[in-house]
């Protein structure tokens, strides 16, 4: 099957209102513009430098989203062009990008990263975490960020009882967030959530972003890339 024919089969499993960020990380242009041509234009991308030299070659009517790890000090790369930044992990980094949106005149849109697998590995605020920095009322004065929702992603495992009751986590958070802080906010309704191996359970769980790479660009060749 080609690029085109597994994004057309994604893309015909979404409900409407659930909008799909093809992964291409790891894959080159021509992989991309296979689904650009097919329609598709919402990327993402999880390293800073692979992301820019993709957005330079590209049309620029791609969205780029950022959905790994982002180090403060690599903010002001992508913070020209970015469309939204999945992973904000600190108050630092929410802090950073708001400072490096000013400078390119920019209100960067992004989502709170929430630490819902069992894994000690991945990032996030914990529940606790994310409420106590909302709470604190500072990213209120922030004129060049915009919170638009929660991200985040389930344990590694084939045991979809406990992927399911991550995802359902995570949208009872993303709804109490939702009532306590942006009830007037209408652009605060993005919850990311799902990958190819789960993204059917993230939907059924409320997701509206599902991030899906192997299944439409096939395995990532790590030792291609850097
Ligand atoms: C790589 C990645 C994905 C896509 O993973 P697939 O299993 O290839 O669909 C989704 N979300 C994040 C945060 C990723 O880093």
């Amino acid at each position: 099957m080609s690029v085109a024919d597994n994004l057309r089969q994604v893309l015909a499993d979404l409900p409407q209102g659930v909008r799909l960020v093809a992964v291409s990380k790891f894959h080159p242009e021509e992989a991309i513009l296979e689904a650009y041509g097919a329609g598709q234009r919402i990327f993402g991308e999880s390293k800073v430098q692979e992301m820019s030299r993709k957005n330079e070659a590209l049309p620029k009517d791609i969205q780029w989203h950022f959905i790994g790890h982002l180090q403060t000090n690599k903010v002001k790369y992508i913070a020209p062009y970015v469309a939204l930044i999945h992973g904000i992990d600190s108050f630092r980094l929410l802090a950073e990008v708001e400072k490096q949106g000013a400078k390119v005149g920019r209100t960067i849109d992004v989502l709170l990263q929430i630490h819902i697998a069992r894994e000690e590995t991945k990032f996030g605020f914990s529940p606790d975490e994310c409420r106590q920095m909302l709470a604190g009322g500072q990213w209120r004065s922030m004129a060049h960020v915009r919170l638009c929702g929660l991200m985040g992603m389930a344990s590694n495992t084939d045991d979809m009882e406990q992927v399911r009751d991550e995802f359902a986590r995570l949208a009872d958070l993303f709804k109490e967030v939702k009532g306590e802080w942006f009830a007037d906010a209408p652009w605060f309704k993005e919850l990311s959530m799902g990958m190819s191996h789960d993204y059917p359970e993230a939907v059924r769980a409320g997701s509206t972003l599902v991030r899906v790479g192997s299944k439409i660009f096939g395995e990532r060749d790590y030792a291609q890339n850097k």
